[in-house]
């Protein structure tokens, strides 16, 4: 008799691990299927977790470098230990994947290892055993988008995963793509000393992001030493001994230029991972990206089928996939599980960060709500003129008749921490009176908030 369980999940990402633990917790019997050596998904292996843990230490670098002095800390021949910041790096991934394999133990969710297969609904093959499930979840992420003419090696043209492992600084790094990824994993690069050029089809950083926003952070990026070239793709790669030559055209056509790198790192996007699961042969739909099609309650077409996290539509976060994993639980366990797609933050980890949640000031316009704008630049607070951090503003968007808050829009130091409180103002339906009412402890970063938020009503106080 093959072992049974209530659920399968395929994938130990952020979606799965976490839709894993709180159906266990829910009663259910678990098991979740991952391929690779360790659990956590692309987040923890080589996403979230590695990345940010190169962007502390590079900050640090950087800060010693440029920053103390003008706090009159001054360190002579500081210099980087490349190896010891990627063996630290290795160690935080590390402590985070075997916390999650602590969490299987502690919530006797068992992990199937090997690579998952749907044989029907109701029957998952695993490194050749069959293994029988009321429910099936897909929760097999996404990978990194390939560029034709681009060939990825992971060592001359590089995605993130490579980017995150190189044992040397380039000297000359090209970004392909001005998104999340391209601008921080740049910015690791660049702090520790590389010279990094980022080439962006579009006329600007970061679609989908807030217009105002994108503008300032190419101003502050810039102004640290990133170069751009936007309105810009690349038709080819031809890599030699000396390093690889990039073919760059106008996007709207024209003449083509060479550009000369040590190493590109190619982050266009991410796409959908569905290889070899089987969804064809089992009759699972999937839409015209690629991405398994479900409904709002995380069903697939097939019945007891059902998908969450980067494999569906939507945005590509972990906490994203982490909410889905536990509303499809929820749900599973006849429970109203839910996810608020109004209030999904949204971060950039490089310093300034950037933060955003809830509707920008275009979709607004495009939906036609009318709406009031507050805003507050961080050079009017007290505690980031303490920190010598100044760049950047909030903006909160509210709705022109009701005062509710739709969205807010943030460039500023640690705003990844600041925006919490919006998403919590839209998840409670809170007005921006609500937040300006709210107090907030002084001297804050905080308080910017509270200020934008006086702003709405054009009585910021402290400008
Ligand atoms: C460099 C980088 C930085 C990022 N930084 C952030 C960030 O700061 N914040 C944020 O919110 N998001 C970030 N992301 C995005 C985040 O990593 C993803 O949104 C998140 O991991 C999606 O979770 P998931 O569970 O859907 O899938 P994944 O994390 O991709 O996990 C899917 C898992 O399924 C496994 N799998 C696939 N197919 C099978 C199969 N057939 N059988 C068994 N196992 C299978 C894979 O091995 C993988 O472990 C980053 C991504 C990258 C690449």
């Amino acid at each position: 008799m093959p072992e049974s369980f209530d659920v399968i999940v395929i994938g130990a990402g952020p979606g799965g691990y976490v839709c894993a633990i709180r159906a266990a917790q829910l009663g259910m019997k678990v098991a979740c299927v991952e391929k690779r050596a360790t659990l956590g998904g692309t987040c923890l292996n080589v996403g979230c977790i590695p990345s940010k843990a190169l962007l502390q230490s590079s900050e640090l670098f950087e800060e010693t470098r440029h920053k103390m002095a003008e706090h009159g800390v001054v360190f002579d021949g500081v210099r980087l230990d490349l190896a010891k910041m990627q063996a630290r790096k290795g160690e935080v991934v590390s402590a985070n994947v075997k916390g999650v394999e602590f969490l299987f133990r502690k919530n006797k969710v068992t992990w199937l290892k090997g690579a998952g297969r749907i044989l029907a609904p109701g029957k998952v093959e695993v490194a050749g055993e069959t293994y029988e499930t009321k429910n099936i979840v897909i929760a097999t992420g996404s990978e990194s988008s390939p560029l034709r003419g681009v060939e990825v090696d992971e060592k001359q043209v590089v995605t993130s995963t490579g980017a995150l492992d190189l044992e040397a600084v380039p000297k000359h790094l090209v970004v392909i793509g001005g998104g999340v990824i391209g601008l921080e994993l740049g910015s690791v690069w660049r702090r520790l000393g590389a010279e990094v050029t980022v080439i962006e089809f579009l006329d600007r950083l970061v679609p989908g992001m807030d217009n105002e926003v994108a503008k300032q952070l190419e101003r502050v990026l810039t102004r640290q030493g990133l170069k751009f070239k936007l309105k810009s793709k690349v038709t080819g790669a031809t890599k030699s001994a000396e390093g690889v030559t990039l073919t760059v055209e106008p996007a709207a056509g024209g003449a083509a230029e060479e550009i000369k790198a040590d190493v590109v790192l190619l982050a266009i996007g991410r796409r959908a991972h569905t290889e070899g699961l089987g969804l064809a042969e089992a009759g699972v739909e999937l839409d015209e990206r690629g991405r398994v099609k479900t409904d709002a309650h995380f069903a697939t077409n097939v019945p007891g089928i059902y998908a969450i996290g980067d494999v569906i539509a939507g945005a590509m976060l972990a906490h994203k996939a982490e909410d889905e994993g536990v509303a499809l639980a929820e749900l599973l366990a006849g429970q109203k599980g839910h996810v608020n797609y109004a209030a999904i933050p949204g971060v950039i980890y490089t310093w300034p960060e950037v933060a955003s949640v809830g509707a920008t000031e275009e979709e607004l316009k495009a939906a036609g709500i009318a709406y009031k704008a507050g805003k507050f630049p961080f050079t009017a607070n007290g505690r980031a003129r303490a920190m010598g951090d100044l760049d950047g503003f909030v903006k909160i968007l509210a709705d022109a008749k009701t005062d509710r808050v739709l969205g807010a829009h943030m460039l500023g130091p640690d705003v990844g921490t600041l925006i919490a409180e919006i998403s919590l103002a839209i998840e409670f339906g809170a007005s921006a009176e609500d937040v300006a009412r709210t107090c907030h402890a002084h001297p804050t970063l905080n308080e910017v908030v509270k200020e934008a938020a006086l702003a709405v009503d054009g009585r910021a106080l402290h400008i």
